[in-house]
């Protein structure tokens, strides 16, 4: 390759090595129209001869001159994370670094305190109770892992209401009382008792005298054609239990497309027993939610991540942007908010018709 050539051989100030020798009125033009990356491609050159060349000119990088910077955007310059002021007002950490080089100002760094002590320091108000949510939205419990190693134990977060409210609806349907109910294809009364349980039959039939047809009280509910409903009792204990299906196959000795396909069609059926959805939002069996809170170091709104183990301290987050780790309760007492469990993935969600 080139062997070191010393510079008197040159006695100009234009280097002529050929990194620089690319350099002419033309190409330089080109600096900051567009990334640094296509002008390195178009000119068959590194991207760091391009940075480096734009650097020495003081041309901004591409994107960032055209960015008018409001005295309000640039008050948090230094004092706040570039990541953050970038998610903030929507603009990319390269324009914001940019202009906070331009401006002379140190980056911001995370607090690196431990929060205790801050709190400890600062004494902030105690975390505002939690807004009454609509009884129709899904509430998770924060401080409930939601996954678990194989073996570790799952504490019990039934909500006894909803079990309650469908013992009493299953107990219903699967009545063996011989009186007979209304027909469900027409509604008409003038129904009259088929067929007794027997040994294939093990629930009374009934016949409609209007529409001519037979059925029982599962007719026309999605539990019609479920099997195994011996330990239909123990699953609807589950059902608001923020668990994975993989543990209530494991706890009930069923298959996995068993466990699915019986949330799904007990979600539906109680949506068919109360339109309203307040029963159904009690459901948090095999949904996996994500946490949402600013950061107290760095800043950073959106979602964190859950990090392994809680224990006395409560559960630990972490923040892809400053990757610094902190509690649950330690963040919502410094940020005054409450950490915010949205649905990341729902297996058994209906989409109701909106018909
Ligand atoms: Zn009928
Ligand atoms: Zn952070």
């Amino acid at each position: 390759m080139t062997a070191f050539t010393p510079k008197k051989h040159f006695p100009s100030n234009r280097d002529d090595s050929p990194r620089r020798r690319i350099w002419t009125a033309a190409t330089e033009a080109l600096l900051g129209t567009a990334s640094d990356r296509s002008i390195a491609a178009r000119l068959k050159v590194s991207h760091v001869t391009v940075t480096r060349r734009r650097h020495e000119l003081g041309i901004a990088p591409f994107g960032t001159a055209a960015l008018a910077w409001t005295a309000e955007m640039e008050s948090h310059l230094g004092r706040v994370l570039d990541t953050v002021i970038a998610q903030k007002f929507g603009v990319t950490v390269w324009q914001v670094s940019w202009r906070r080089r331009q401006l002379n100002i140190a980056p911001a760094r995370p607090r690196s305190e431990q929060l205790s002590s801050i709190i400890a320091k600062t004494q902030p108000s105690p975390v505002p109770p939690e807004p009454a949510a609509a009884p129709t939205k899904r509430r998770f419990l924060v401080d409930q892992p939601q996954y678990r190693r194989t073996g570790a134990s799952y504490p019990d977060t039934e909500d006894k209401a909803l079990t309650a409210f469908l013992e009493r609806a299953l107990a219903e349907v699967y009545s063996l009382d011989l009186k007979p109910i209304a027909c469900p294809y027409c509604h008409s009364r003038h129904t009259a008792l088929a067929a007794k349980p027997h040994a294939r039959l093990p629930r009374p039939a009934f016949y409609c005298g209007k529409c001519d047809k037979r059925f029982n009280r599962l007719t026309a509910t999605p539990l019609a054609r479920l099997r195994h409903t011996e330990v239909m009792p123990a699953f609807i204990r589950l059902l608001s239990q923020q668990i994975p299906y993989e543990e209530a196959c494991r706890r009930l000795g069923v298959d996995y497309k068993t466990i699915a396909n019986w949330a799904k069609k007990i979600r539906l059926w109680l949506l068919q027993l109360d339109p309203s959805g307040r029963w159904e939002a009690k459901v948090r069996l095999g949904i996996k939610t994500r946490a949402h809170i600013q950061c107290p170091r760095c800043g950073a709104e959106g979602e964190k991540q859950f990090l392994g183990g809680s224990d006395h301290r409560g559960r630990r987050l972490i923040c892809s942007t400053c990757n610094t780790t902190f509690s649950v309760r330690d963040a919502e007492r410094l940020t005054q908010q409450r950490v915010r469990l949205e649905v990341l993935y729902d297996p058994g969600k209906i989409d109701i018709d909106p018909a």
